[in-house]
């Protein structure tokens, strides 16, 4: 028997918009779009024509992707016909693929927030739908507060969503609105709406206010409903929206899901999860969830040593699908409590060869148990482990020697007369017996000790040219005036390898310095200088 259908709706661009904090540029929303559309996601929902010019502009331009691209907005207001309305006349003139109109079906909300009649409610469905319909555009109806409606009054939520499928709408849409439905709750009302709707054209929309969207949808799924909507990395007003990064997987990988359904996304295109969720953090400038289902960094990380080596022999006795069918990896952590297992498995990984009796691996274990002591975190820093291990193992070379250098920071009145504060950083390195003196201005001491330190290294210079600073973050261990510093740093270079180094001193500048060197000779050795 073959496999179902199952769609994929994004509304990141929409709802996810909504976020606090976000702000997408109209570059921004073209981008992640192209990005849905690699992936394999079927529709596309990216915001509202004729409410702002972002959107606007987008939906005037051509953008030549292959998912269906969803404008949205309201259907005619109470009182009005459809060719009076400005709101709706923006939508139907927009290019777009399909449009998601946005209705009430919950019978509170129409007396109280829209102040109209329940037959008014239908009419204005029916309309809207008809003329998007005409527009020869793909239509859906968002039914708003769908599942808190139906426990409220069934048969008015049912009509709402029946008005726009008897219209020609390709998509109902049953949206919990305030997300606080629960699964079995989702299962049970679907499973009813689809004696009445086909499922073929039910969409689930769950919001994640008792965490349990994700959960939601799958439940929708299993009652009968064909389209999921959500969200990349769960991004969403309040809690968030169904995460698709943690469904995808799932649909693609548990075998419930996989042997009786079809989705848009490829193995191929699986496999560039990690990379698609970590991107869009990257454009909203956030620090990736490490503990992300999936593909966050430690989705597949290990600690104690009696399960890295079981891992070793045999990864699914700790895994419950393959880290690389999502493009995530596996890591073994090294920490205080690694056993000798995790530090064989750290150095395979890296492709470092050494013998299991080799008596340096104590060695090695006793350094990183001594550092860690002090504030040195490996787990988070596998490129500054790594050199680590290289160093013990006596394989790193000595590219070059600092010999000293210089920060300072200066606040004066600047040629416009205003307030700045600018950092000067003058460094001393011997690269071969030459002696290189480079002096660089930065917006800070670090940022000016980072640039000064790159400038020139004489014969090594071209392979760090493509090095560049992508994260820097901060922590004091323990308080009062004994504090220690600890600075993580994270590099990428132009192949966009990326790697994290780390560093510990009482003083943030010495401890910044550490990191930055870590960072550059971890780059020597991996372009082989
Ligand atoms: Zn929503």
């Amino acid at each position: 028997m073959g496999r179902e259908r199952l769609y994929l709706f994004d509304t990141t661009l929409r709802d996810g918009a909504q976020t606090n904090g976000v702000d997408f540029t109209l570059n921004d929303k073209l981008a992640i779009a192209r990005m849905l559309d690699e992936l394999g996601i079927d529709y596309i929902e990216a915001g509202y024509p004729g409410a702002n010019l972002t959107d606007t502009q987008l939906f005037a331009e051509e953008r030549g992707l292959r998912a269906t691209f969803t404008a949205f907005g309201m259907t005619r207001r109470p009182g009005r016909s459809t060719s009076n309305d400005p709101g709706l006349a923006a939508l139907l003139e927009a290019k777009a693929d399909a449009i998601c109109f946005v209705a009430k079906s919950w019978d509170y909300h129409v007396r109280v927030a829209l102040e109209t009649s329940a037959e008014e409610n239908l009419a204005s469905i029916r309309d809207s739908v008809r003329a998007a319909v005409r527009k020869k555009r793909e239509v859906l109806l968002d039914c708003e507060h769908f599942f808190d409606g139906y426990k409220a009054d069934a048969g008015f939520a049912l009509a709402c969503a029946k008005a726009a499928y008897d219209e020609g709408a390709r998509w109902v849409v049953l949206c919990d609105t305030n997300g606080g439905a629960l699964p079995h709750e989702v299962e049970r009302i679907v499973g009813e709406v689809v004696t009445v709707i086909p499922g073929s054209h039910v969409a689930i929309h769950a919001h994640n206010d008792t965490e349990q969207a994700v959960a939601n949808s799958l439940a929708a799924v299993r009652a009968g409903a064909r389209q999921i909507q959500g969200t990349l990395n769960g991004l969403g007003e309040r809690c968030g929206n169904a995460n698709l990064v943690s469904l995808i997987p799932t649909l693609k990988l548990k075998r419930e899901f996989a042997e009786r359904f079809d989705i848009g996304v490829s193995e191929a295109q699986l496999k560039s999860l990690a990379h698609a969720s970590r991107t869009l953090d990257e454009m909203l400038n956030r620090a990736p969830n490490r503990h992300a289902p999936y593909v966050g960094e430690s989705a597949f990380a290990t600690k104690a040593g009696i399960h890295a080596s079981a891992i070793m022999k045999e990864p699914a006795t700790y895994e419950h699908v393959p880290p690389e069918a999502v493009g995530n990896r596996r890591k073994l952590l090294v920490s205080d409590q690694a056993g000798k297992s995790n530090v064989l498995a750290e150095l395979e990984r890296i492709g470092l060869k050494v013998d299991r009796d080799d008596p340096r691996i104590g060695r090695l274990l006793e350094v990183v148990k001594e550092r860690e002591a002090i504030g040195y975190a490996y787990e988070a820093a596998d490129a500054s482990f790594e050199l680590l291990a290289r160093r013990v193992l006596g394989k790193v070379p000595s590219y070059f020697d600092v010999e000293k250098f210089d920060v300072t920071v200066e606040q004066r009145d600047n040629a416009l007369g205003q307030r700045v504060t600018v950092s000067l950083a003058v460094v001393k390195v011997k690269v071969d017996g030459e002696h290189l003196i480079s002096a660089a201005e930065g917006n800070g001491p670090v940022n000016a000790l980072d640039l000064a330190l790159r400038k020139d290294l004489g014969k090594y210079q071209s392979y760090i040219s493509g090095l560049e600073l992508t994260d820097y973050r901060v922590r004091i261990l323990n308080g009062g005036t004994e504090a220690v510093t600890r600075v993580l740093i994270e590099s990428q270079d132009e192949t966009g390898e990326r790697w994290t180094t780390v560093g510990v001193s009482p003083n943030i500048i010495d401890a910044s310095f550490q990191a930055l060197m870590d960072s550059i000779v971890y780059k020597l050795v991996r372009s082989g200088a």
